[in-house]
């Protein structure tokens, strides 16, 4: 197993199955162009052996797929047919819920039980104006077939000053209304942000801020979370939990066990570092070749960690998926 002097080692995998997506989020692509998937993508099989791989070489335990959009890759199928059959603790997915109805039969048959579903208002024309793509409504009915086929769900939301603040409330009531716990994301310096401090803190809005909106309706209190959580976690009595994760006023970078797969093939240690790792072509090579040159760049990649605080990175939330 390879660890780290602060003892932190690789537990978490998330695969960005392709870089292609149907939004152009105002935060995450400023061009305002749908991304479509790399020239250089891997298969379906490639990828999952690199997930075979990493489980061996890393001890990974838990996998998120995310994207660029999970949903719209042809992949998908294939790659959570062959990952379902690894014994991994825990199979989730990251999706912004367009095409959640009609995935759900294969997600459900995939074995997923756990769904992040990032939704940033429920203000149509807000919707429209941030996502740049989609259907609020589609969206929604997507949870609720999901919530109803038994997935349990979370609702990913990034506030942002001037453009969804007012929604915060109208969230979280409707998310608790339905049994989804509500995660607010803090705005993260990734890709445009992290050169533009100005555009940066504009839209920044932070866990305390947050909290005293919702201390305005709400008694809330600090929830239990896992060691390696990402979110700060409240349980509102009687009613439901909500969580903050909170890069920049609660950094979680001392218990962090995330490693990230490109969907071109790159493993990235950490989101705030903009080194990266290429294993595409160890994905080609038997067991006994591949793995001793894929420990000595996981040696790399958890060198690249933040020791307290993610400082902001140039790598693309888009590409990488979060
Ligand atoms: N398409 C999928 C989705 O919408 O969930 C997966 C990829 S998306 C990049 C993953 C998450 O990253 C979304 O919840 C999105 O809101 C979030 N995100 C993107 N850029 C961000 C930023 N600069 N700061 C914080 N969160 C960001």
């Amino acid at each position: 197993m390879i660890v780290d002097r602060q003892g932190r080692r690789f537990r978490n995998l998330r695969i960005s199955l392709t870089s292609a997506c149907n939004y152009a989020c105002t935060y995450c692509v400023p061009n305002g162009k749908r991304l479509v998937a790399a020239q250089d993508e891997l298969s379906a099989e490639a990828m999952a052996r690199g997930v075979a791989y990493l489980i061996e070489a890393a001890g990974i335990e838990r996998l998120r797929i995310t994207g660029g959009e999970p949903l719209v890759s042809p992949k998908l199928e294939a790659f959570m047919t062959a990952v379902g059959k690894m014994g991994l603790e825990d199979i989730s997915l990251t999706t912004n819920g367009q095409l959640l109805a009609k995935k759900l039969p294969l997600l459900v048959n995939a074995g997923i039980r756990r769904l992040n579903v990032s939704l940033d208002t429920l203000d149509a024309s807000a919707f429209r104006g941030i996502a740049r793509g989609g259907d609020l409504a589609t969206v929604l009915d997507g949870m609720s077939e999901a919530s109803a086929a038994g997935m349990k769900i979370k609702v990913n939301m990034v506030p942002l000053r001037g453009q969804n603040l007012d929604q915060v409330m109208p969230l979280l009531d409707y998310c608790l209304e339905r049994g989804y716990e509500l995660r607010f994301i803090e705005l993260m310096r990734m890709g445009h942000l992290a050169n533009d401090s100005n555009a940066f803190l504009q839209q920044f809005v932070s866990l305390q801020q947050l909290l005293s909106l919702i201390g305005e309706r709400y008694e809330y209190l600090q929830a239990d979370a896992p060691v390696d959580a990402t979110a700060v976690r409240y349980e509102i009595p009687g009613q439901g939990y909500f969580g903050v994760i909170a890069n920049e006023s609660v950094p979680f970078c001392r218990t962090c066990s995330r490693l990230r797969l490109s969907s071109t093939g790159w493993l990235h240690g950490c989101l705030s570092s903009s080194n990266r790792h290429y294993i595409g072509d160890l994905l080609d090579k038997p067991r006994h070749q591949a793995l001793p040159a894929l420990q000595r760049l996981l040696v790399k990649a958890l060198g690249d960690k933040q020791e307290v605080a993610f400082s902001g990175g140039a790598t693309v939330m888009k590409i990488i998926g979060g």
